[in-house]
């Protein structure tokens, strides 16, 4: 799979005039994204968790609470305030469900307080669901300037990358 390949490249510009052939590409293309979806999955991927973390937990949920590693089928979430994390623990079983019927081997889910001190300047915008960066629906979808994976327009905005990227470089 490769999506760059010159030959995609080249098939793709001659057959675009022809409807039924760029959406025959374009379907390619959703099938090579769904594909490394998967094989995010398979391998544990915190990416693909965090990219399909506001589905599985819920926006709610999702603007408080957010994955921060998941390594030999742990993974682990921080909560944003004490209360969050209450409601993580206490809505546990049906999480780490919902984690595995979305494809993810994860054998037990550890919830911590996180403490957002890594992101002082623009912690307000996270504090409401809102104006979240990674509200697609508000900022729409764009793509991520340093690894070029599809992210949430409000991300890059807000940082120039995606939150995935933005979170290795903080963790560097
Ligand atoms: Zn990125």
């Amino acid at each position: 799979m490769n999506l760059n390949s010159n030959n995609g490249k080249r098939d793709f510009h001659k057959k675009l005039p022809n409807d039924s052939a760029s959406q025959k590409n374009f379907s390619a293309l959703k099938n090579c994204l769904n594909e490394v979806q998967h094989t995010w999955k398979k391998e544990g991927s915190l990416r693909a968790l965090v990219q399909e973390w506001s589905n599985i937990a819920g926006l709610q949920l999702a603007a408080n609470c957010s994955p921060i590693s998941f390594h030999r089928g742990v993974v682990v979430i921080g909560a944003s305030h004490p209360q969050w994390r209450q409601a993580l623990l206490y809505n546990r079983p049906q999480l780490l469900a919902e984690l595995r019927s979305a494809g993810y081997k994860v054998k037990s889910l550890k919830i911590q307080q996180h403490h957002p001190t890594e992101l002082p300047k623009q912690q307000s915008v996270f504090n409401t669901w809102d104006k979240h960066p990674s509200r697609i629906d508000i900022h729409g979808m764009s793509e991520c300037n340093k690894c070029g994976s599809p992210c949430p327009a409000g991300e890059k905005n807000l940082w120039g990358k995606c939150s995935f990227c933005k979170r290795q470089e903080l963790n560097k």
